[in-house]
């Protein structure tokens, strides 16, 4: 049933999969489904659509929260593998397993500074001739033979006939003899053969993110290069009539492009690379050049001019430039007039203008599709628990993202808003640690209650 379905709309009860599917056929029966269907439509009416029109087929052709960020993933897809230096693979998404090609550690080695003895000979207190001195790197010591030691430090090669270490604080060394006054028990503080890894073990499975420990990893069985998964190009475009570069004078009624600066740090932050697209004025000419320029990359990422407005015109340019709609609306707030479509193998986000919106709805939609096409297992970063410090009530029907701080309390993670949550409030986005996410069919929530809340940048 689903297959007839277009755009990705998951259905969920009969009757809403009915509904959608009679919202997006109707479009579909005058040729006019997609991106900007509804301003076609309505003009090849030769009118305007009612309030209530538009509200009702919106709001039944709407996708939830989940359900949009479900129908970008199915879109996109790890991107092609690059062979990278092992010096600035970290941070990247190892393509393909690891195996081990030797044992970890190579040999038996010694993990404390002191004497390598015959256990045999230490079953009660003792007193051995050093025969020989190994320190790692060196060259390798004569057999112990029964009634000898052999000085030795942390990391060398055990000798032969030796079968345990007694480190220098256990022993007394006098006149080229060292007194062990305990017993010592056979094994002790030497470092096995493939204690650690054996040969041909998966060391880094695929899709793993290269953390230090994974370098480590990597490093000790001396690989210089490691193929990883490459990082989606992204282009970032701004749109708006009312824009000015930074350093550009600020005359009544502009302001300055943040958004392009803010995206593209969300875009490198989250494992992509950026490339700014500059800013297109809200007429159809100057959006179709600019973003003609980002159909050549993985990821094209607009912000503004996607909502009802009169110089709305980014969805229709997105249509006129053949990119294929998902959705052109989420069930969320902020970001609710969030579009998605696709394009060859270009992903195409148009966000809203807000700031706020617009970085919430990277975070929500963008991050995790970048995530994936970058080889990540997990695309959708782990939200963490948090009790809400204080009651919080909305309306129900959509997902809220609250902006929030995050402390460490007895019980866990203490969630607190971090200031005003209107979309025209930045600086209440620059003091939150992380996005609440409160479920659209709720509408209050207790204090002390536990909800999801995505830690942002860390
Ligand atoms: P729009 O979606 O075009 O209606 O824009 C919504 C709001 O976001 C308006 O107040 C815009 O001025 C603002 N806005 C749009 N683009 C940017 C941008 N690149 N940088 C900062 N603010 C923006
Ligand atoms: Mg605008």
């Amino acid at each position: 049933m689903s297959d007839n379905v277009p755009y990705g709309l998951k259905v969920r009860g009969a009757d809403e999969g009915a509904a959608r599917r009679r919202v997006v056929e109707s479009l579909e029966a005058v040729g006019l489904a997609g991106f900007g269907a509804r301003r076609a439509r309505r003009l090849s009416r030769g009118g305007k659509m009612t309030g209530r029109q538009t509200l009702r087929e919106e709001r039944t052709g709407m996708l939830t929260f989940e359900e949009a960020r479900e129908a970008i993933l199915a879109r996109v897809s790890p991107l092609g593998t690059e062979a990278v230096p092992l010096a600035d693979a970290a941070g990247r998404v190892l393509a393909g397993e690891v195996r081990s090609p030797w044992d970890l550690p190579p040999w038996d080695n010694s993990a404390m500074d002191g004497y390598a003895v015959r256990a045999d000979d230490c079953r009660g207190s003792a007193t051995l001739r050093i025969s020989g001195y190994m320190a790692a790197g060196g060259p390798d010591a004569p057999k112990v033979t029964p009634g000898c030691a052999v000085k030795i430090m942390t990391g060398s090669p055990v000798p032969e006939g030796c079968d345990a270490v007694v480190p220098f604080e256990d022993a007394e060394e006098r006149d080229g003899s060292v007194h062990v006054p305990a017993p010592v028990t056979p094994r002790a503080h030497i470092r096995f053969r493939a204690e650690d890894i054996p040969a041909g073990t998966v060391v880094v499975p695929e899709g793993t993110v290269l953390r230090p420990p994974e370098i480590s990893m990597l490093a000790s069985f001396g690989l210089a290069t490691v193929s990883v998964y490459r990082r989606p190009r992204v282009a970032v475009l701004s749109t708006g009539d009312e824009l000015v570069e930074l350093g550009e004078p600020l005359d009544h009624g502009k302001i300055v492009n943040s958004n392009s600066h803010a995206l593209a740090a969300a875009v490198a932050e989250a494992g992509g690379v950026p490339t700014l697209l500059g800013i297109a004025r809200d007429d159809r000419e100057s959006l179709r050049s600019k973003l003609s320029a980002g159909t050549s990359a993985d990821v094209l990422v607009t912000s503004a001019g996607v909502s009802a407005g009169d110089r709305d015109f980014v969805r229709d340019a997105l249509a006129e430039l053949g990119v294929t709609p998902v959705f052109w609306k989420v069930l969320i707030k902020p970001g609710g007039p969030t579009a998605f479509g696709v394009r060859g193998g270009t992903a195409v986000f148009a966000l809203p203008g807000n700031p706020v919106s617009s970085l919430i709805t990277f975070e929500i939609f963008v991050r995790p599709a970048i995530r994936k096409m970058t080889g990540h297992s997990c695309p959708v970063k782990p939200a963490v628990k948090a009790i809400l410090a204080e009651s919080v009530k909305k309306k129900s029907g959509k997902t809220h993202f609250f902006r929030v701080t995050i402390e460490t309390g007895e019980e866990g993670y203490v969630a607190r808003t971090s200031g005003d949550q209107n979309t025209g409030i930045l600086r209440s986005l620059v003091l939150a640690d992380g996005i609440a996410v409160l479920p659209a069919e709720r509408t209050a929530f207790a204090a002390g209650e536990k909800v999801d809340v995505l830690l942002l940048y860390r």
